[in-house]
């Protein structure tokens, strides 16, 4: 993937350095939030280049809203760019195992909720950021909270890498996802269980196969109607959702699948699957789930969707250093909300470090670690309430999906007015308020003006 010029060498905001740990959806909006508000940051990033899957991401409203703030330039109109327009603004959840007939629709908003492929996004964000801005093949495997201040020369947080080798930044951020690094250097607090047992993320019991399926074959399966816009088949134990992305020539498929047993490899996350498998959890539903099944290939991979409901971090930050998104708080998949999170997070820790940074230029008097220490438990009241919320809520989604609440069940109207709730909350959030309040928060704790909070 290509990259834009280098904004390295210009004058910045304050001389603050963050170094960005992953270039995933959050690290590279973080990135890109800096990038509009004149913050210096350097990604660090495992991998040899950008790379996310082929499959396809749905991004919510409110996901939306903060890209508009965060930078509407490079991030929003990038996203609008490959997003998919539904065929309805409605999400629509059909009886899977029997009927196949309509339990609840929701309104997205206009254009709302639209998917798009992952590697196309990602793509459109990446070249956004300067070559500069990046190290790949960088993996971190310790951070260390040094004493000094950074601009003294021998301060800052250290990185290390596997390599051996180092760098220094005045503030650590963990984008790097579900099994981060950086989350278990932050909890790494020996006489505190709750922390030791969120250094890693559990099992939540379900599997799902992914699937793009060429929308020639989806419609000949489907119709138009029904390859053309978001639907999830709900049913006992199991639910498939389907959108189109990729400028309606891709079906995205996401197949879940309940299952009693432990995941034998907490490591890997994936394993090998099969059609097969597949056929068997939905045999017995509604032929258009068997059509739908039957459009996946014969050899698949076999995901494990852990997440960090059982045993949530008790914080995200440890003085310089924070996490943010999956590494934070990585939910399962089913309300479509994991990336947008991982967004809102991105746009008040751009907000904080700009007040940092403003703060630190007007008044040399203040200690600029004090300040950036300030910002990260600002950052932490702001988001944590939120996101917890959004990692229990996406399992009752589950529940829900699945028939496994015995108060609703298959009831549609029940279903409709416990998925309503569960949307709403997650998508009517006030993204500028969320900032307010962070950068209110971050002037009461500093005594501080922090003029920022666009
Ligand atoms: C099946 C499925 C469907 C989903 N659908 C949606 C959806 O429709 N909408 C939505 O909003 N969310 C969805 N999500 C959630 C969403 O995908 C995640 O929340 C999001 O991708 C997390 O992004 P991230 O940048 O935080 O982490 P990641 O994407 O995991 O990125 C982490 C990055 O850090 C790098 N890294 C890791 N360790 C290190 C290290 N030690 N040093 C340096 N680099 C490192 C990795 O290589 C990677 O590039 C879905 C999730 C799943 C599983």
């Amino acid at each position: 993937m290509g990259a834009a010029t280098n904004n390295n060498t210009t004058d910045h905001n304050g001389g603050l350095h963050v170094a960005i740990i992953g270039a995933g959806i959050t690290g590279i909006n973080l990135a890109l939030g800096l990038q509009a508000r004149n913050i210096r940051y350097t990604i660090y990033e495992r991998a040899p280049g950008f790379r996310e899957i082929g499959a396809g991401i749905g991004f919510s409203p409110n996901a939306e809203r903060a890209m508009g703030v965060l930078n509407a330039d490079d991030v929003l109109a990038a996203y609008k760019r490959v997003a998919n327009p539904n065929g309805e603004d409605y999400f629509q959840w059909l009886d899977g195992r029997h009927s196949d007939s309509l339990l609840f629709k929701l309104y997205c908003g206009k254009d709302g909720f639209q998917g798009c492929r992952r590697s196309d996004i990602l793509e459109e964000w990446a070249k956004r950021v300067p070559a500069s801005c990046v190290q790949f093949g960088k993996q971190v495997d310790s951070v260390a909270d040094g004493k000094d201040n950074h601009d003294d020369g021998g301060g800052g947080v250290v990185i290390t890498f596997t390599d051996g080798t180092t760098a220094r930044a005045e503030a650590v951020v963990g984008c790097d996802g579900i099994r981060s690094r950086i989350r278990q250097i932050v909890l790494s607090s020996p006489d505190d269980k709750s922390a030791i047992a969120a250094q890693h993320p559990h099992y939540s019991n379900k599997f799902c196969f992914r699937a793009l399926v060429p929308m020639s074959r989806a419609v000949k399966a489907l119709g138009p109607y029904r390859a053309g816009t978001r639907f999830m088949y709900n049913g006992p134990d199991a639910h498939i959702i389907t959108y189109p992305i990729g400028n309606n020539t891709v079906l995205n498929v996401l197949a879940v699948i309940s299952d009693p047993d432990p995941w034998l490899d907490s490591k890997k996350h994936t394993t090998n699957g099969s059609k097969r498998e597949a056929l068997a959890a939905f045999g017995a539903w509604h032929p258009t789930v068997r059509k739908i099944v039957d459009l996946l290939p014969d050899e698949m991979e076999k995901w494990a969707i852990f997440d960090m409901a059982e045993h949530p971090a008790p914080t995200y930050v440890r003085g310089r250093v924070c996490v943010a998104g999956d590494a934070a708080h990585a939910s399962g998949p089913h309300l479509g909300a994991g990336g947008g999170m991982g967004i809102e997070d991105a746009l008040v820790l751009s907000a904080l470090f700009e007040a940092v940074a403003q703060e630190a230029s007007a008044n040399k008097t203040v200690e600029k670690r004090k300040l950036i220490e300030a910002a990260l438990v600002a950052y932490n009241d702001v988001r944590y309430g939120r996101t917890q919320e959004v990692v229990q809520a996406t399992r009752t989604a589950c529940d829900l999906f699945q028939w496994q609440e015995p108060a609703v069940g298959s009831d549609g109207e029940k279903f409709g007015r416990e998925i309503t709730r569960l949307f709403h909350r997650i998508w009517e959030y006030d993204v500028n308020g969320m900032v307010r309040e962070a950068v209110d928060g971050l002037r009461g704790r500093t005594g501080t003006n922090c003029a920022s909070g666009r």
